[in-house]
């Protein structure tokens, strides 16, 4: 018997869990084809009024609305199933456990993953970036090289920052086409056998450019670079495969994907995962524990420390359900024909200047204004109803690059329609009268 206090609970946890496992996922019967009118009776918050107007929510890609289904989900587990997880021999121990480890295999499924283990459920996109960031770290020396893109949001730029000033590693940065892709004749003159990780987000939030992750992934690994993807914008809208994409990490937030606030997910190869050293410490995370030293428990508990947020991810597990209960092909076709119509409609508003976001950008449009600045655009628009967001973006880097102080932005979700765009057209039309 080894010295000290042995305790351990993570290490039983999925094993607990496992024999539920299957029982934790409710199948559902095949996706249904896109039906905007359907999506909308789903959404509660779609119904209230603001400010005497009827809701116009263009801000999906700062957090989207909530299905009702999500909300129930999340209310029956407080009333019917709270204990928590991995620690109790008692009933509602166990269903909890079973509904959280459950929620994990929809995530699986979700991004294409081969196996639970490789899914981490975490605070959101920033938190898995900097998990992803602290523990890759350990692996630099001075003088190694980090490559990220110019589109990056701040959680996808600042922990590698952090780490690159531990470690004595550098930062370097993808530059842009004129389009505002990246630019990739660049991006292959920025790898060498220094590079230990490239970045990047598969959308930007900024201006909605989908990366080519897989032709990424492709020349980073082949100077031997991991590949980590902020996919916060794209896994609402794009399916997911990390296999075809090729990439080594995943990230995304419960809460754009409509689910709770205060989840979300790394992605990670199993072999990769097992590799790494703890994020946090405390319980949990543990296979044993004495007054000297302690040993860790395998991926995925060894990176989720402490009591995680077991009904957030149960309502992202129903998100992911509810997601998928729509043929994604078809939701994906209608939202760029939307954009595209919004494209359209915004270029015939004097002093409008859309700002291009690649060759197929995805349900995110920024765009500025001649003489006026985006926030009292903003907040004109906000007296009809109309939420869109003002700002940088958290891409400051970019905005200085754009040579714009910010921009104003439009991003749609599945509930958004014509309707939506139209008011923001006449809305921006207002602005100019008021302002231009
Ligand atoms: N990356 C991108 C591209 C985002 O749009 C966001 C959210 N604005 C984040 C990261 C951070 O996500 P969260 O705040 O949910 O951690």
């Amino acid at each position: 018997m080894p010295r000290g206090i042995w305790y351990s609970c993570a290490g039983r946890a999925l094993a607990r869990a496992a024999p539920f496992m299957p029982t934790g996922i409710v199948p559902h019967s095949g996706p249904r084809p896109f039906d905007l009118e359907r999506v909308r009776a789903d959404f509660p918050i779609l119904t209230r009024l603001v400010r005497g107007k009827r809701l116009v929510y263009l801000d999906t890609a700062a957090s989207a609305q909530k299905p009702a289904r999500v909300l129930d989900a999340v209310d029956r587990f407080y009333r019917e199933h709270n204990a928590n997880v991995h620690r109790g021999v008692y009933t509602l121990s166990e269903e909890a456990t079973r509904l959280y480890e459950g929620a994990r295999v929809r995530v699986q499924r979700f991004l294409g993953a081969r196996d639970p283990r490789e899914i981490v459920f975490l605070r959101g996109t920033t938190e898995a970036l900097n998990l992803a960031a602290f523990c890759l770290s350990t692996r630099w020396k001075p003088d190694d090289e980090i490559v990220v893109s110019a589109l990056e949001h701040h959680s996808n730029l600042v922990p590698w920052q952090l780490a690159a000033e531990r470690t004595g590693a550098r930062i370097r940065v993808i530059p842009l086409n004129a389009d505002h892709s990246l630019d990739l004749d660049a991006f292959d003159r920025l790898l060498n056998e220094r590079t230990q990780v490239v970045a990047v987000s598969h959308v930007s939030n900024a201006l909605g450019c989908v990366a080519p992750l897989r032709e990424i992934s492709e020349r980073a690994h082949a100077v031997g670079a991991l590949v980590v993807v902020d996919g916060a914008q794209a896994a609402p809208h794009l399916p997911i495969r990390v296999a075809e994409l090729g990439c080594d990490m995943y990230a995304f937030s419960g809460h754009k994907c409509y689910g709770p606030t205060g989840i979300g997910v790394l992605y990670g190869r199993l072999e990769l995962m097992q590799s790494l050293p703890p994020y946090q410490g405390g319980g949990e995370m543990i296979r044993s524990v004495s007054f000297e030293r302690s040993t860790y428990a395998d991926p995925p508990h060894r990176f989720e420390a402490g009591t995680p947020d077991i009904s957030g991810a149960v309502g992202l597990g129903e998100a992911i359900d509810y997601l998928e209960s729509w043929d994604r092909d078809s939701a994906r076709a209608y939202e760029r024909a939307l954009l595209e119509y919004a494209i359209e409609r915004l270029s015939t508003v004097d002093g409008v200047r859309v700002l291009a976001g690649g060759e197929e950008p995805a349900a995110v449009l920024s765009c500025v204004l001649k003489g006026i600045h985006p926030h009292d655009a903003a907040t004109i628009l906000d007296q009809d109803g109309i939420a869109v967001r003002a700002g940088h973006h958290c891409a400051q880097p970019l905005m200085e690059l754009l040579g714009v102080p910010a921009t104003l932005r439009m991003s749609l979700g599945l509930y958004s329609g014509r309707d939506d765009v139209d008011a923001f057209v006449v809305g921006l039309r207002k602005v100019r009268e008021w302002l231009g």
